[in-house]
Order: C-alpha cells, then structure tokens, then sequence
C-alpha cells in the first residue's frame, strides 16, 4: 500500500491528523498521524508527530523505547538530562524509562517520525518534585523555560 506524501501539508493520503494526545497530559500545539498500525510480523505504530513552533510534546517517561527520525524543520530534544539541537534526518533512541520532550523552540516546525510497540506501557508524568530535581540542571531548566 502506497500513500502519497503531500510535502507542503505534511500529510499522507488517506491518514487523519489527530490530536497528539487525549489522556491529560501537558503538550502545546502538537499533532499525530499514523502511518502504519501494526501487522503480524511487525507489532508496532510508525506515526508521524508535528510540533508547531513554540509548541512541545509531553515531557514524560515509560518503559518502552522509541525509536525517532526528525523529518521537518528542527527545535531542540531533551533525552535523560541532555539538551541537544535536532534537525531533518536526526535519529534518536529513547531507551527505557529515559524522561524526553520535543520543543519546537528555534521558530521552526518541529516535525518526527516515531516507532513504538504496539504492545507498551503507559506514559508518566514526572511530578512537581521530580520536575524540580531536572531543573536544577541549569541547561534543563532553560529548555523547560525556553517556549
Ligand atoms: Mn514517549
């Protein structure tokens, strides 16, 4: 099955754009779509998320990995308690229960592909605590406070 990417909508044929999350947990200006949901031999969602500039995914942790490629524009990532520049073409493992949030934070879109299990665990939320702790990185709490 082909679909045909539309490269000024960033848009596939025949794939919906959903809200990014609907679970409650904190994002801005993010949306989904998925590509492909699952088959018997391959058990996992290839989606594509897009982050509007100056929005941001959730900052959250799980057991399950991701497996990211930036697909447009660039913005920053924060993986563990390391701030890092991405753009078009980056590849990102997040492993297990690694605290990670993608902001479109460089007045650019922010646009990644995402492999996930279609069998995982459900997302965390760090607390107000835990937030505290990462913001005593001083490149961690300029990144939290930088949209
Ligand atoms: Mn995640």
């Amino acid at each position: 099955m082909i679909k045909q990417f539309n490269d000024k909508e960033y848009t596939w044929e025949g794939v919906d754009t959903l809200v990014y999350k609907q679970d409650g947990s904190p994002f801005k200006d993010v949306t989904r779509q998925v590509l492909f949901n699952g088959s018997f031999d391959i058990p996992c969602q290839f989606r594509y998320f897009e982050v509007k500039p100056g929005g941001y995914s959730t900052l959250e942790h799980h057991e399950h990995t991701h497996m990211v490629m930036i697909f447009r524009g660039q913005g920053q990532c924060l993986l563990g308690t390391t701030v890092t520049d991405v753009k078009v073409g980056d590849f990102i493992e997040i492993p297990s229960h690694t605290i990670h949030q993608f902001r479109a934070n460089k007045g650019d879109y922010l646009g990644f592909l995402c492999l996930v299990n279609i069998d995982r665990d459900e997302v965390k939320i760090p607390d107000a605590a835990q937030i505290e702790e990462l913001k005593t990185n001083p490149v961690v709490k300029e990144f939290l406070e930088s949209c």
